[in-house]
């Protein structure tokens, strides 16, 4: 084999792949070229799907006659100029490829004229090269149209993926950058048909709305910047602000992708920082669902390296570890602390009006499972009455994520309890919902101490496998501050004095044998998470079960204190423990409407 030299056009075709993988990836650097050209207006039409045709339209500074030529060249760009410009870059490009990878892999047709101009110029290229030039009326702006893309590459025609992908890529990158910059007005085209359109009002909000509708609108949170930590020295530890939107827990979706990252402006990926969104969900959502979210991370460009793709997709952060914290505390504090995000749930379509036309164009197999309707917004009648005569601003100071008063009807089935509230019919899972308020009183009465322990009057002896001691006699401290009281009792055997206190009634031998094999199962590496497993099995050990018959007192006091848990809708598991059949919905289902 001879060694020889790439002929121009090859290597820039190969250093295009790198930057313009699919149809997607042209709307995208297009977008952020616009965004960068400081655009108010962003206008995108697509036909089939991107290989017939991408146009970005933007009203931005516009590209000058004299230097137009330039923009196309690899590495031209005019938002970079020495090494150190790179630790401050406050713009969405800064590598100067995206142009001449473009223009190298379809026909690229340019309108462009800067404001005081008289006139602008229009140029096209073909596989990268100049075929035509002239000088043309034009408004002020910028438009490119990007036809027949990569059909002078077959080999990455040939990985593309269905037209309907394209298009839900597409979507969803308008959709976030949309996002971002809620100030700009963005109109998504589909083979002439207007799928998605922003009002560029400012408000984050508005976009919401118009990207998912207002069903999953109504069940985001607001994540509101918090108070800085001071730092040691009393200053400020780190300047990291995340604010955004987090869903309800109750909407929650089969893929973590609906878990979107902004960092400075740009949207990135991350799986540290998806598992910190992820974690914060800690116990809330049921195994194998996923919440969605929209977090702007923002901090000083000088901490944050965004050259590290040529995509620009990933960064890296200089503290990793600030970032994964202030994300995950951020999200946790929504979660806890404030209210489903006021008005979400009561806004009109606003005067974008489009959110009804957009339907994302792919189908989504993770659609929302949010028909249970889970009521997080609802108060009781009683409740209200009892804030009777306070202003009603402070109305919407009550916690808002707490259940309805209910009223117990009775039993199905020895498992759930029927209850009736302000609006409609609540089925109880008794053992989830047990389970939920044992954990939270649990919690609450350790408050870090000593566990309440209760000695057994005869003690029990539980037979281990020799891994299992192990375990055990590893875990005894953790166990003993829970209120297990265990001693070993010949080589693989324990004989057990005393139980956590709620553990009264159970069998504690197969209570700390449920333990046991939860610890086998998975032992997490941190204290605190074993601490919680442990007292997760425990409660769910204590709890009733299904096929316990209930008197009209027990469910009364049940629905009662699970009426007083923090996250009543969820056991410590993450399983649902009520649904909610609303009276419309009942009225719907018997045809009343
Ligand atoms: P980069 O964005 O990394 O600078 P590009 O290849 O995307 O590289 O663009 C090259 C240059 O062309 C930009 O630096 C900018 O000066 C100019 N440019 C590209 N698109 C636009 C636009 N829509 N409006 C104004 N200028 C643009
Ligand atoms: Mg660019």
């Amino acid at each position: 084999m001879t060694i020889h030299v790439l002929s121009d056009q090859l290597a820039s075709q190969i250093a295009a792949g790198e930057v313009v993988e699919r149809p997607s990836s042209v709307v995208k650097e297009l977008t952020e070229n616009a965004i960068d050209a400081g655009a108010t207006t962003i206008t995108i039409d697509i036909r089939g799907g991107g290989r017939e045709l991408i146009q970005v339209a933007d009203n931005g500074v516009g590209i000058g006659a004299d230097e137009i030529e330039t923009a196309f060249l690899r590495h031209a760009t005019s938002k970079l100029s020495s090494a150190d410009d790179l630790w401050a870059i406050r713009t969405l490009g800064f590598r100067g490829e995206a142009l001449a990878a473009i223009s190298a892999v379809s026909r690229l047709t340019i309108v462009s004229r800067v404001r005081d101009a008289s006139a602008g110029v229009r140029l096209v290229l073909e596989d990268g090269k100049i075929v035509a030039r002239e000088m043309v009326g034009a408004p002020a702006g910028t438009v490119i149209a990007v036809e027949n893309l990569f059909d002078n590459v077959p080999a990455r025609l040939k990985f593309l993926k269905s037209v309907t992908t394209e298009k839900r890529l597409i979507d969803e990158f308008v959709t976030r950058y949309a996002l971002a910059y809620p100030a700009i007005r963005f109109r998504l085209s589909h083979d002439g048909r207007v799928t998605f359109q922003t009002a560029g009002s400012g408000a984050t909000a508005d976009v919401l709305l118009a990207a998912y509708g207002p069903d999953t609108a109504r069940q985001l949170m607001e994540v509101a910047t918090l108070p800085r930590e001071p730092g040691p020295s009393g200053g400020d530890r780190r300047a990291i602000d995340v604010h955004g939107f987090v869903s309800d827990p109750a909407l929650t979706w089969a893929g973590r992708n609906h878990i979107q990252l902004f960092v400075n402006g740009r949207m990135i990926r991350d799986t540290r920082l998806t598992f910190a969104v992820i974690q914060a969900y800690h116990t809330l959502l049921p195994v194998g669902r996923f919440p969605m979210a929209i977090l702007f991370i923002d901090l000083p460009p000088e901490e944050v390296d965004v050259n590290v793709h040529p995509t620009k997709v990933e960064v890296r952060f200089r503290d990793e570890g600030a970032a994964f914290g202030a994300v995950q505390r951020a999200v946790r504090a929504s979660l806890m602390e404030t209210a489903p995000a006021r008005g979400l749930g009561s806004w009109s379509p606003g005067p974008s009006g489009g959110w009804g036309a957009f339907r994302p164009s792919g189908d989504y197999s993770d659609t929302p499972s949010a028909q249970l309707d889970i009521p997080w917004q609802l108060r009781g009648p009683e409740q209200e009455r009892s804030i009777e005569g306070a202003p009603s601003a402070s109305l919407s100071e009550a916690p808002e994520h707490r259940l309805p008063i209910m009223r117990v009807i009775g039993q199905v089935g020895a498992a759930y309890i029927i209850a009736e509230g302000p609006d409609g019919l609540y089925l109880i899972d008794q053992h989830a919902a047990h389970e939920r308020i044992l954990y939270e009183q649990f919690l609450a009465q350790r408050q870090g101490q000593q566990a309440a322990s209760q000695g057994l009057v005869a003690s029990a002896t539980v037979y281990l496998s020799p891994s299992q001691t192990r375990l055990v006699e590893e875990q005894l401290p953790l166990l003993a501050s829970l209120g297990f009281e265990i001693e070993s009792f010949g080589p693989n055997a324990f004989s057990i004095r005393a139980v956590p206190a709620i553990l009264t009634r159970s069998d504690p031998a197969g209570a700390l044998a449920a333990v046991v094999a939860d610890l086998e199962n998975e032992t997490p590496p941190l204290k605190s998470e074993t601490e919680a497993l442990v007292i997760k099995r425990v409660c769910k050990t204590a709890a009733v079960k299904a096929g316990q018959s209930l008197t009209r007192e027990e469910m009364e006091a049940m629905i009662l204190q699970l009426e007083a848990c923090e996250v009543p809708h969820t056991c410590p598991h993450g399983r649902p423990t009520l649904i909610h059949l609303s009276a419309a919905l009942l009225a719907r289902q018997f045809g009343r409407t």
